[in-house]
């Protein structure tokens, strides 16, 4: 027995949990055909009125609104599971255990990952990317290089500057094309021995261009970097499978696909997780502690210090579940198709220019209005129980890129209508009438 103070509450963790795994996931009867009116039934808040008027929900990239399952998911959690996860031998902290790590087990199946050790529970895409950030960079050498695309969400760009600024490493930046998609030839150029990470977002929350994850992978890995994905935006609409995308490290949040705040993912491949050093400390990420000294645990505890959002990971497991329990290829397909419903008719109002967003964007559209500022049209769509996004959407070096000093976003969920599109086509004109 070495010297100091044994304990090992992550340790036990997994092993307590194991067995009680497989019946923490909650098997559903297949997908079910896309149904926008069953969706919406699922949705309290829709039923609420916002100034007098149906509330017209077009912010899912902000946040996605919540199904009462996963609502009542949350509550059941408090109500009937409530203890700390991994370290009580009695049944309430078992049962809370199991629900936690049965999340795990969701999420990992819902990335496609080989293995729920590969799935870290953090606070949201934000903290995933803060910690990939910091533990990759302590390998990295003054004049590394890490690349990042012109249409990042800035927690997707200053994390890797902090880490750039510590190390003496520096950002190089994938430019666009004409249509906002990623110029790859320039990519290639950019790529080099010294390139040690890119980090690039599958979906750009402000114009909806999908990245061609792939082929991106590919280029990296041929010289020996690592690819870290922004997944924010395309967790909630695309299918994900980590192996075929070929990615080292995955990040999305927890309420944007429909589950709570506070919650959120980081996958990391096993091999590369391991060999990474803890992101903070605290309880749960030890394997053993002294007072001279600690060894940290396993992934993926290793990277959970302190107790962890439980309700938060339970609410997520439910809400993963909820959305793969709709058919994803044929919801996939009716938000494109109600994507490019809404392409044409916004081009129908004057003054209105529409931000391309590569060639098949998803989910998200941004616009400028001539001679108005996107925050005056936004409050007055709000008049109208309309919510859109207007502002820079955390991209501004994008927004300098385009000219624009914001644009006015509207952006789609399960829930989202042609009567939502036209609602806001309506209330567009009427800003069009009191300001243009
Ligand atoms: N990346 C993208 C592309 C986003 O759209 C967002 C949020 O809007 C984030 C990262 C940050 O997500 P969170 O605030 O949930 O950490």
């Amino acid at each position: 027995m070495p010297r100091g103070i044994w304990y090992s509450c992550a340790g036990r963790a997994l092993a307590r949990a194991a067995p009680f795994m497989p019946t923490g996931i909650v098997p559903h009867s297949g997908p079910r055909p896309f149904d926008l009116e069953r969706v919406r039934a699922d949705f309290p808040i829709l039923t609420r009125l916002v100034r007098g008027k149906r509330l017209v929900y077009l912010d899912t990239a902000a946040s996605a609104q919540k199904p009462a399952r996963v609502l009542d998911a949350v509550d059941r959690f408090y109500r009937e599971h409530n203890a700390n996860v991994h370290r009580g031998v009695y049944t309430l902290s078992e049962e809370a255990t199991r629900l936690y790590e049965g999340a795990r087990v969701r999420v990992q199946r819902f990335l496609g990952a080989r293995d729920p050790r590969e799935i870290v529970f953090l606070r949201g895409t934000t903290e995933a990317l803060n910690l990939a950030a910091f533990c990759l960079s302590t390998r990295w050498k003054p004049d590394d290089e890490i690349v990042v695309s012109a249409l990042e969400h800035h927690s997707n760009l200053v994390p890797w500057q902090l880490a750039a600024e510590r190390t003496g490493a520096r950002i190089r930046v994938i430019p666009l094309n004409a249509d906002h998609s990623l110029d790859l030839d320039a990519f290639d150029r950019l790529l080099n021995e010294r390139t040690q990470v890119v980090a690039v977002s599958h979906v750009s929350n402000a114009l909806g261009c999908v990245a061609p994850l792939r082929e991106i992978s590919e280029r990296a890995h041929a010289v020996g970097a690592l690819v870290v994905v922004d997944g924010a935006q395309a967790a909630p609409h695309l299918p994900i499978r980590v192996a075929e995308l070929g990615c080292d490290m995955y990040a999305f949040s927890g309420h944007k696909c429909y589950g709570p705040t506070g919650i959120g993912v980081l996958y990391g491949r096993l091999e590369l997780m391991q060999s990474l050093p803890p992101y903070q400390g605290g309880g749960e990420m030890i394997r053993s502690v002294s007072f001279e000294r600690s060894t940290y645990a396993d992934p993926p505890h290793r990277f959970e210090a302190g107790t962890p959002d439980i309700s938060g990971a339970v609410g997520l497991g439910e809400a993963i579940d909820y959305l793969e329990s709709w058919d994803r290829d044929s919801a996939r397909a009716y938000e494109r198709a109600l994507l490019e419903y809404a392409i044409e008719r916004l081009s129908t109002v004057d003054g209105v220019r529409v931000l391309a967003g590569g060639e098949e964007p998803a989910a998200v559209l941004s616009c400028v209005l001539k001679g108005i500022h996107p925050h005056d049209a936004a409050t007055i769509l709000d008049q109208d129980g309309i919510a859109v996004r207007a502002g820079h959407h955390c991209a501004q070096p994008l927004m300098e890129l385009l000219g624009v000093p914001a644009t006015l976003r509207m952006s789609l969920g399960l829930y989202s209508g042609r009567d939502d599109v036209d609602a806001f086509v309506v209330g567009l004109r009427k800003v069009r009438e009191w300001l243009g």
